[in-house]
């Protein structure tokens, strides 16, 4: 029944949604209260501006949205695309997929460039196809940044550079839903147009917010953009932000979450911290999987996640079992393959509120799943292999010395 709840913790790790912190929890146990009275300006401009640090901007203005990520999406492309206009976008999972559906849905002219589940996106392609195109009818580029079926991270910067080789002026827009907050992300440097996010992702916040920000190019681009847009209108925002108002009722108690999420962010040391921290604890998981005598569904090191990993389970083993066998014995939450690939790998989600000891407890519960569903382990082969790395790696909290 759902109303049993068994003792102790239920160990969440899934890519999103993920852990939020008991800090953040108690900033959002808030009474109901009229966003029209004159103290709500303060905290949502300061809402607004803590975004910046995530994104990596300085330039970009940025829109919160009572939304999930597929809104941020939405956002992205009728706010900056016309009926029939030309947009290229890779497609290595199921959120490329969908994002490619909603494009065609809305009714622009897609080049679905088709990549192996397990790979990212190809700059070398995707200089090609710009430099091709010389009338320069291809208006945006789409591209998800971290593909959480796959554990892939794409390197935006390289599709920069390939959209810089082909001197081409497509916008390029980011889906980052769960890479924004986690990994590094430099919106100005790698002059992103429109960067997605979503609260439930590293932000670790419940779900409900649907972050986007856009550059000035890409606001300039809205001018003579088409596409319907009525909620995801960036202008009804534009009109509303600059004084601290909303053109509708905002989630006040996310918004509270979101202030002491990003100021935990901040006091961990920003970005490079957390992104290496990110990175560190990915680093454990993967060795965890060596350990186990299992591989990633990413083979290139270089485009390895660290915000989740997917790991591949041996011909003949159905990986929903092991999902099934942490969830029922164990009250670990694992993510199942997604679509084609599903039975095939199991996810590990490590973004955002996260620690080594959490991370060690979902690799015991993994591999006693993986035992469960007829895996030849050898108990304590992964964690022994993820506790070594993190022990030599490990340095003290700095305001424990
Ligand atoms: N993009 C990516 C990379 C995602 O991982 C997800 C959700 O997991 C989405 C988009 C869709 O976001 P949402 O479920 O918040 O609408």
């Amino acid at each position: 029944p759902f109303s049993y709840v068994p003792p102790g913790r239920n160990h969440l790790f899934v890519p999103g949604p993920v852990n939020i912190h008991e800090r953040v929890l108690r900033a959002m146990h808030v009474p109901g209260q009229n966003h029209r009275d004159p103290w709500f300006a303060e905290l949502y401009k300061a809402c607004l501006e803590d975004t910046k640090h995530m994104y990596g901007t300085k330039t970009a203005t940025p829109f919160i949205f009572p939304g999930t990520g597929t809104g941020g999406w939405e956002a992205a492309l009728c706010n900056t695309l016309s009926p029939g206009d030309k947009v290229i976008c890779f497609r290595y999972g199921l959120f490329s997929h969908l994002w490619i559906d909603m494009m065609q849905r809305l009714g622009l002219d897609v080049t679905v460039v088709d990549r192996p589940w397990g790979e990212g996106a190809d700059e070398a392609a995707l200089e090609d196809i710009l430099r091709k195109d010389t009338g320069k009818k291809i208006k945006a580029v789409c591209v998800v940044h971290n593909e959480t079926t796959t554990g892939v991270t794409s390197d935006i910067a390289g599709c920069r550079k390939a959209m810089d080789a082909a001197g081409h002026p497509a916008l390029l827009l980011v889906d980052g839903v769960s890479s924004i907050g986690a990994l590094e992300f430099k919106m100005d440097e790698w002059r992103v147009d429109v960067a997605v996010t979503g609260s439930q992702k590293a932000l670790s916040l419940p779900t409900g917010l649907a972050f986007v920000a856009a550059s000035p190019k890409a606001l300039e681009a809205m001018k003579s953009a088409k596409l319907k847009r009525v909620y995801y209108d960036f202008a009804d925002m534009l009109r509303t932000n600059p004084s601290g108002n909303v053109p509708y009722t905002p989630c006040l108690s996310l918004l509270y979450g979101l202030r002491e999420s990003v100021k935990m962010w901040k006091e961990e040391g920003g970005m490079e911290a957390v992104a290496a921290r990110h990175h560190r604890l990915a680093e454990g998981v993967r060795q965890a999987v060596d350990g186990w005598g299992l591989k990633l569904l990413c083979k290139n090191p270089r485009w390895r996640s660290d915000s989740l990993t997917v790991v591949e389970v041996p011909e003949g083993i159905d990986s929903n079992k092991i999902v099934k066998n942490a969830y029922a014995k164990y009250d670990l939450s694992l993510g199942i393959g997604l679509a084609s690939i599903n039975g095939k790998v199991f996810r590990i989600g490590h973004l955002g509120n996260m620690n080594e000891l959490m991370l060690a407890g979902a690799l015991v519960g993994a591999e006693m799943a993986m035992i469960d569903s007829g895996i030849n382990i050898k108990p304590g082969s992964g964690v022994a292999r993820a506790t070594e790395y993190w022990h030599k790696t490990s340095s003290i909290i700095k305001t424990r010395e």
